[in-house]
């Protein structure tokens, strides 16, 4: 990098505030500040954290400058950082100040800094005693031999800081780093790992000389079900260890991830560090601080690890990098797989997706060679790939007010014969999707939000999934008030259980469905409670397609395999198959006798996605697919953003958006169209009227630009419209 890294004199510092776009120049304090150290500036009469962005502009009047406040004891952010921060927010088209807030905030940097070390008694009293240290043993006495700052101490006892030194050098008293001080412990890489197949040994051997070459490269690491993917990766990373790098694993739930941490543990001999929303304020700091520091080898996260300040990220393990929790659509709108791509291109680092079922969008950059591909075609050990079955609910006998076929009943009830497991997908929460009338018809809808309501029956109230409002199950129709009337309609998965009560009324039975469970901890145990073999019978909505092993599982039955197959998102087929075929790969995942079996019920058994899961024919799928988008333009083979504003007043953001639409010319000149407003696929959440533009773009043309210039065309917004930028939007 050619530009200083230090400034004496005038520093221009990106300030992490709502108000400002950009950056502004202050004074730097005597003796100068260094390229990413982080501070505290005035900025009217605030005081608001920044992070020097570069040197100040030379020209400026030093007199006018106001300066820097205070340094804050923190690493700076590293050359590579900044970069990353600054590219990412150009593609997202996300000002600066909301993309420092994402690499500083969750520490709490701002906040003054707990004590670094920590004063305890050690030891037996020194051989030479002054008044002034027995005035500091009686303080450690009299708080019953607590730790203490050193500073506390020696002003509780009122003696100078060398005082305590001189303790601690005696041995009578001993200094411990505070916990966020404290390096993680070393993982080691030579241990012993699992002896691999050879599919797996060839796939490692494959990543670790990528990891050699030191440079930037993307591999998709695709793999059946129970391929063994995760062995595969974790020698990446100890190859990254080996050389001395860290390495990041990214998973999409990572609150459920203490089988993930427990391998890793097997594998290296210790815990790496820990990142998401669950942990303590502390500990975060420290990891924030000890990845700048480069004491953690190996982080294992959610998205947000991505904006940890690693001093020398060589690896960045996306595991299943097609799930959609891995973009973010609040503040910051950004796909977190995307942007491991880049902070690995700008980090000089090895990026491994790994998947069963990978977005058409890599599987497509893996077949153009943007990104090396590796296959794992069969599961690991004497485990085989789970029979696959449909049952055709044209031709099925059900009962009324049933949704589990006379043929997936039979088989639940010999899987309990055995012992074994049977899993009920049915990707809805609650009791029912739909509540209405029998006298009118009227279905009951949120008030604030253009969706149903959906009955919660162990809550006993209606629940708005977008806006979370509740009521009371309604005894009146709210439309005509004839009372007794009202009725549920199609099943969730609480009317699932309720069936499975009545027809397997020996067998136990479990509900996953995410509102079920008030904490991470309470669905862990859930969860360490299915391995174990407490339960019969799990009856759950999309949290269990991910990642689990039950060894015990060998039947999976998909509820409505076309829930989801229709709908206007061009992703909607996408989805399905990768739900599916996630679902389905639950079962047999231990092999022994028992193969696994996964059958679909289905009103649409020739449909392509449905037929693709039957076949296993996931290439010519995916194939196919990336055909659809290519002859509609669509990602990767196009660009596409999408714009979603949104006014309390329906009108008032109509016509905002037509105004909007009007200018165009900027989006025209790059050859991309505009299509829209129109009601955005939500059309109402919170009280608020949501009104959606699309653009699409040829592949090569400089979007983020086009429509940097557009917005900027904008006629004076209503107050209260809000406006974001999708670029790589997940639904179209
Ligand atoms: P995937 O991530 O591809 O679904 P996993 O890595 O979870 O697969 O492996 C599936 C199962 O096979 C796990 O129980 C894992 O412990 C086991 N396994 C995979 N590879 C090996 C190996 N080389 N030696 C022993 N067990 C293995
Ligand atoms: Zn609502």
């Amino acid at each position: 990098m050619s530009r200083p890294l230090f400034y004496p004199h005038g520093a221009r510092i990106a300030v992490l505030t709502q108000e400002v776009v950009g950056v502004l120049d202050y004074l730097a304090p005597e003796g100068g500040v260094r390229l990413g150290q982080l501070v505290v500036v005035p900025l009217g009469p605030r005081r608001v954290m920044g992070a020097v962005w570069g040197q100040g502009m030379g020209d400026f009047d030093m007199a006018k400058l106001r300066p820097v406040a205070r340094l804050i004891d923190a690493p700076p952010l590293a050359p590579e950082m900044i970069e990353f921060l600054t590219r990412m927010g150009e593609y997202t088209l996300t000002p600066l100040p909301s993309m420092l807030r994402m690499a500083t905030r969750a520490p709490d940097l701002d906040q003054p800094p707990s004590a670094r070390r920590i004063i305890h008694r050690a030891g037996p009293p020194p051989d030479r005693m002054t008044d002034a240290r027995a005035a500091v043993l009686r303080v450690i006495e009299d708080h019953g031999g607590a730790g203490f700052a050193p500073g506390e101490l020696a002003q509780l006892a009122g003696v100078t800081g060398s005082v305590v030194q001189g303790l601690v050098k005696a041995g009578t008293l001993a200094e411990t780093l505070a916990p966020r001080d404290t390096p993680y412990p070393r993982l080691d890489p030579d241990l012993p790992g699992k002896p691999l197949a050879p599919d797996q040994g060839e796939a490692a051997g494959q990543l670790r000389d990528a990891l050699k070459t030191r440079r930037y490269g993307t591999t998709l690491l695709r793999g059946v079900t129970g391929s063994g993917k995760t062995e595969v990766y974790l020698e990446a990373v100890a190859e990254c260890l080996r050389q001395g790098r860290q390495a990041l694993v990214l998973l999409p739930e990572i609150a459920l991830s203490s089988e993930f941490l427990s391998r890793v543990e097997a594998r290296f001999g210790a815990r790496p560090g820990e990142w998401h929303s669950g942990i303590t304020r502390t500990e975060r700091r420290r990891l924030w601080t000890m990845a700048a520091q480069h004491h953690v080898g190996m982080v294992v996260g959610a998205r947000s690890a991505l904006f940890l300040p690693f001093a020398d990220l060589g690896l960045i393990v996306v595991d299943e990098e097609h799930d959609s929790s891995y973009k973010q659509e609040d503040v910051v709108f950004y796909s977190a797989r995307d942007m491991a791509v880049l902070r690995a291109s700008i980090a000089g680092a090895q990026v491994v997706l790994a998947s069963a079922t990978p977005s058409v969008e890599s599987w497509v950059n893996a077949g153009a060679g943007k990104y090396a591909r590796i296959d794992l075609r069969s599961r690991y050990g004497t485990a085989e790939l789970p029979e696959m079955g449909a049952i055709d609910l044209r031709e099925s006998e059900m009962e009324k007010g049933r949704w589990i076929s006379p043929r997936l009943a039979a088989e639940i009830r010999a899987r309990k014969g055995r012992g074994e497991q049977s899993l009920l997908f049915l990707n809805r929460r609650g009791y029912a999707p739909i509540t209405a009338c029998r006298a009118c018809g009227q279905q009951v809808g949120c008030d604030q939000c253009d969706a149903r309501m959906v009955e919660h029956r162990f809550q006993n109230r209606l629940v708005c999934h977008q806006c979370g409002e509740t009521k009371p199950i309604p005894v009146a129709c709210p439309s005509c008030g004839v009372e007794g009337r009202m009725t549920a309609i199609g099943p969730g998965v609480e009317r699932l259980a309720e069936e499975v009560a009545e027809r397997f009324p020996d067998a136990r039975a479990t509900v996953l469905s995410s509102d079920l469970f008030h904490s991470a901890r309470a669905l862990k145990e859930a969860i360490a409670q299915i391995s174990a073999g407490e339960t019969d019978i799990i009856i759950g909505t999309q949290i269990v397609a991910k990642g689990h092993n039950f060894p015990r599982l060998t039947l999976v039955g998909v509820i409505d395999a076309d829930l989801g197959l229709q709908g206007a998102d061009m992703r909607a087929a996408e989805r399905s198959f990768q739900l599916m075929r996630q679902v389905a790969g639950r079962a047999g995942r231990e092999g022994g006798d028992a193969r696994g079996l996964a059958l679909l019920q289905t009103h649409q058994p020739a449909h392509p996605v449905i037929r693709a899961i039957l076949s296993g024919e996931d290439e010519a799928f995916w194939d196919a697919e990336a055909v659809q988008r290519q002859q509609a333009g669509m990602p990767p083979f196009g660009r596409l953003a999408g714009i979603i504003l949104s006014h309390p007043d329906q009108s008032a953001v109509e016509n905002h958006a037509r105004e909007m639409a009007r200018r165009a010319d900027p989006l025209h000149q790059i050859g991309a169209e505009l299509w829209g407003p129109a009601p955005a696929p939500i059309a109402r959440v919170r009280g608020r009227y949501r009104v959606r533009m699309l653009i699409r773009a040829p592949r090569q043309a400089p979007v983020q630009t086009a429509i940097s210039r557009w917005l900027a065309l904008a006629p004076k917004p209503p107050s209260n419209l809000r406006l974001s930028v999708d670029i790589d939007p997940q639904g179209f």
